[in-house]
């Protein structure tokens, strides 16, 4: 078969998208001789005036004798009557493709025409175009980053199918393969609909009496909505005629829809307003992000690099909140979602990784407002009321979403698939997967490592009548692991239990007891009782410790600092960083202790101590585990050495904060020693200069708060994760009193070091 460049390409009719693939071919020198057939002499004349063809003939097999390659680029009617007229000039060597925007259609017509569709037959459908039409209109880049739509046929030659690939790749459009009849119903949603709509909208207004007003003072809405009403009527007309099916389907769905808005309209019915418009709001965001693979916070989507710069010195005094914690946020949502009844949060964390928890429930019909400055409504659902979501959940690089969802899953009565980032797409599943098949849960995971996308088959757990209670030995401590199996075991017959090796955060048992649930725990073990039920409450979340370990850090290592910390979560799985600052001589006090939401919390109020260097106890490295980074700046502080052992699992972290801290303080002059699983710091002098945090969210910030006590000013490199964890990191440091400013290096600016 032909190889580029084609000796001939012949078209069959010369409008946008025929003349537009011309102009790609000529620009790239990818064929000798281009023939085109049109009713119109103008048109061709045209387009030899141009340059885009050599001959134009008025017949259309006069054109595509001899062609390699035939692109049918008319109106999907014509099809039929084209493909006879063709039919004695092609060989079982030409390979045909067509650009129509219905694809059943024409498969049927070439079916009349030959009996079957020949071999070298590739319909084709690029997703690119515009309202205007003719030779004229068409331009080169018109394909280039837009999908290119190949529905091949069991009898497609290969070959045929890879030159038509080929033809679009050169054209610089992103090529993918579905069948017929999905193109067909695809399509019928996503342009077809859209289109009638417009078009109905349009012409409804414009006869009604009052319309010139109507047009007057049409605002932007109405303009955005209703651009692709200017589109060609006899292309469109052809289209909706030709994809009869799948559009009446499609228009059936949306009148259903309308439907229910009008009804909630007449009866006042809010909250089935709010509920599909937020979900509505949500879903398009949702899709956008999904589909460019990039995360939900805005600040993270600039290609560019983002860079702190501290300058020495700085006070810091009077009072602040740092953000919500995040391991709170996401189970605010779940159970939120799962009990009856409203849950009021505030203080939730709308960093990356809770904002995906909050888009996986609204994808399974709960309705959730906001995040609005941290407040957010759950209008929870029961444990019974979670539908099946449209499509794949896409939990970006949130594991504790895909963890503690697996549990969840693993009891509704439908399917679903988790996706994630390709970060998260490395990470391990099976620790969590295991378990819940003891359950009796049905649940896949990909590739030898076991990683996600995770399916989970809760159809077929529930025909063999849901889930069982199990006793589960932890092999390692995973609070992810354990809140996974203990969420299932809401659902499960019995009793499920957990023993864990080592104590790990308690969070999930904590919230479950604020919603109701009556739980367990007997030294190692948490146990619960399935069947029962969860009850809205209203969560104010506390303010995430590991974030305010940075300020504890902070207000210890500054000269003359009066800092009080509010609302921070002390749960004891977490309180390591004021245990070990204060073995260091820090000054701490842990003010107003209350409890909210089965979680406890206090002001703490900081001020300057002289710090030492200490042995770590190493009981406390499971409770200060995310603190370290902050920590080992205390002890470049401190007088004396610093040593930490037993916390290998910092090497897996983000980054490997032991490494790269270690980096970071020998650029700034201070000896620190890494060790398989730990650090040794020689207290002293910080200077100045360049550290590069790995995208590690804590790294950032521990070297934003060195800058108090450094020579010179530190500069931070790769800073834009510190949006997951503290998305106003800079605005509360500032106003404390750091000295510290963000700014962005463009990528062409950025060096290899
Ligand atoms: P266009 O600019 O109007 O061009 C249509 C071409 O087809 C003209 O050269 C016209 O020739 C010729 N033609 C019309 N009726 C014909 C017939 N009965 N027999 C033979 N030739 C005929 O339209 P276009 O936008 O390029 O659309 C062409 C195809 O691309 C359509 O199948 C459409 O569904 C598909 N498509 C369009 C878009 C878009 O946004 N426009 C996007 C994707 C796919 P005359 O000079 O003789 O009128």
């Amino acid at each position: 078969m032909s190889r580029w460049p084609l000796r001939q390409v012949a078209f069959v009719g010369f409008g946008l998208i025929g003349s537009s693939l011309a102009r790609c071919l000529r620009e790239k020198q990818l064929v000798e001789r281009i023939t085109a057939s049109s009713r119109s002499a103008a048109t061709l004349r045209t387009a030899k005036q141009l340059g885009l063809i050599d001959i134009g003939y008025s017949d259309a097999a006069d054109a595509v004798r001899g062609a390699d390659l035939v692109i049918l680029a008319m109106p999907v009617n014509a099809t039929e009557q084209v493909l006879r007229s063709i039919r004695p000039a092609v060989t079982a060597q030409t390979v045909i493709t067509d650009v129509g925007s219905t694809k059943g259609n024409v498969v049927a017509a070439a079916e009349r025409v030959w009996g079957r569709v020949p071999a070298g037959f590739v319909p084709g459908h690029p997703i690119a175009g515009s309202e205007q039409s003719g030779v004229l209109a068409g331009r080169s880049s018109l394909f280039a980053n837009h999908k290119v739509i190949l529905t091949p046929l069991p009898d497609t030659d290969p070959r045929a199918l890879a030159l038509v690939e080929s033809l679009w790749r050169h054209a610089d459009a992103d090529v993918l393969t579905m069948d017929v009849a999905r193109h067909d119903a695809v399509l019928a949603r996503t342009s077809h609909l859209p289109h009638l709509l417009a078009f109905s909208l349009v012409d409804t207004l414009a006869r009604e009496s009052q319309n010139l007003d109507i047009f007057r003072y049409a605002a932007g809405g109405f303009r955005d909505f209703t651009r692709i009403a200017a589109s060609d009527p006899l292309m469109w007309h052809d289209i909706f005629l030709a994809n009869r099916e799948a559009v009446l389907q499609a228009l059936g769905t949306f009148e259903a829809g309308t439907q229910t808005l009008r009804r909630a309209i007449e009866q006042g019915d809010s909250e089935t307003l709010l509920g599909i418009f937020t979900r509505a709001r949500a879903a398009r965001e949702h899709f956008t992000h999904m589909l460019a693979g990039t995360a939900y916070a805005k600040s993270m989507t600039s290609s560019n690099e983002l860079i702190f710069t501290v300058q020495p010195g700085g006070r810091l005094s009077g009072r602040a909140r740092v953000p919500g914690d995040k391991s709170i946020s996401h189970r605010s949502i779940m159970l939120g979602s799962l009990a009856n009844g409203v849950t009021e949060v505030s203080g939730f964390l709308e960093g990356e990784d809770a904002l995906a928890t909050l888009q996986a429930f609204r994808d399974m019909g709960v309705v959730i407002e906001g995040p609005d400055r941290g407040r957010v409504r759950v209008h929870g659902v029961g444990l019974r009321g979670l539908k099946a979501p449209p499509g794949a959940l896409y939990v970006g690089n949130s594991g504790t979403t895909m963890r503690l969802l697996s549990g969840i899953l693993s009891a509704q009565p439908f399917d679903t698939v988790m996706t994630g980032d390709a970060s998260l797409n490395k990470r391990p599943m099976e620790r969590i997967a295991k378990p819940l098949r003891l359950m009796g849960a049905e649940i896949q995971t990909t590739g030898e490592r076991g990683t996600p996308p995770v399916s989970v088959l809760g159809s077929v757990t529930a025909s063999r009548g849901g889930l069982k209670g199990i006793h589960y030995d932890l092999p390692i401590a995973s609070a992810q692991v354990k809140s996974g199996v203990l969420l299932a075991g809401l659902w499960a017959e019995g009793s499920t239990s957990v023993t864990e090796p080592a104590p790990t955060r308690d969070h999930t048992e904590r919230m479950l007891r604020g919603f109701g649930y009556d739980v367990q725990v007997d030294g190692a073990t948490v146990t619960i009782q399935g069947g029962g039920e969860l009850t809205a409450t209203s969560i104010d979340v506390p303010a995430d410790i590991s974030s305010a370990a940075f300020f504890m850090v902070a207000a210890s290592i500054a000269e003359d600092a009066d800092l009080t910390l509010e609302h921070v979560g002390i749960n004891p799985t977490r309180i390591g960083v004021i245990n070990i600052l204060r073995a260091m001589g820090g000054d701490l006090t842990v003010m107003n202790e209350r409890e909210i939401g089965g979680e406890p919390v206090a002001d703490i109020r900081i001020r300057s101590a002289r710090l030492k260097g200490i042995r770590i106890p190493e009981d406390q490295v499971p409770l200060a585990i995310d603190e370290f980074p902050a920590l080992f700046i205390a002890a470049a502080c401190a007088q004396g050495t610093t040593v930490l052992t037993g916390a290998e699992e910092l090497r897996v972290k983000e980054s490997d904060r032991i490494q790269v801290m270690a980096d970071g303080l020998h650029t700034l002059g201070i000896a620190a020693t890494p060790t398989p699983d730990g650090i040794i710091i020689e207290g002293g002098q910080l200077g100045q200069g360049e550290v590069i945090s790995h995208g590690d969210h804590r790294i950032a910030m521990s070297f934003s708060i060195a800058g108090l006590r450094a020579a010179g000013p530190i500069v931070i490199r790769d800073c834009a994760n510190v949006a997951t964890s503290f998305p106003d990191f800079i605005g509360l440091a500032s106003r404390c009193g750091l000295r510290i400013q963000a700014s962005e290096r463009s990528a062409s600016q950025q060096t290899d070091a």
